[in-house]
């Protein structure tokens, strides 16, 4: 599902990795099985361990459902068999239950790009994003240098808090600053 339109008007993106507002359920009657299958793997005299792991993890997937959580109203979206459930919750202050179990200790990602020629549909040259799940600021702007500094500025004190997985600067398309967490 690449986009869901929520009942409240949203849309909810599903267009990229490590969103904040998506996860997996998996039924009870499956978890058993599944950790029955990694003891048994483990446990096992199989001298291909570690690729029979691989291959069983790799179907990981076919054991959970997807579940999106509406970032506006907080409706969740369970995606069984090709069809979404909605569900629709008591009150408006849960939009977070599927962020990290690290909550705002999230290593996250930062982007920052400034182009001299501007696309059509951006209102400002420049942009410093952060993916984080702590309060940060963000930057639109025409200028250059308020794009390149501020990258530097929110790069530095994100790294210090230790909640960054990656971060990017272009600038006209070329790569000026590159770093991720080993
Ligand atoms: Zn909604």
């Amino acid at each position: 599902m690449s986009w869901i339109r929520c009942h409240c008007g949203y849309i909810i993106h599903d267009s990229s990795d490590f969103l904040s507002y998506k996860g997996s359920i998996m039924a009870d009657q499956d978890e058993s099985d599944f950790f029955d299958r990694v003891e048994e793997i483990i446990k096992s005299d199989n001298h291909d361990k570690n690729s029979l792991m691989c291959d069983f993890l790799c179907k990981l997937s076919y054991m959970t459902k997807t579940v999106y959580q509406c970032s506006q109203c907080g409706r969740l979206y369970v995606e069984s068999e090709n069809e979404l459930f909605c569900f629709t919750p008591e009150n408006h202050n849960n939009n977070g239950v599927l962020k990290s179990v690290d909550n705002e200790n999230w290593k996250g990602f930062l982007h920052a790009e400034w182009n001299e020629k501007k696309s059509e549909w951006q209102e400002y040259r420049g942009y410093v994003f952060a993916d984080v799940n702590c309060p940060c600021e963000s930057i639109e702007s025409d200028d250059r240098q308020e794009i390149i500094d501020g990258y530097y500025r929110i790069f530095e004190k994100l790294k210090k808090s230790g909640v960054l997985r990656s971060a990017i600067l272009k600038i006209n398309k070329e790569l000026i600053h590159e770093w991720s967490f080993e």
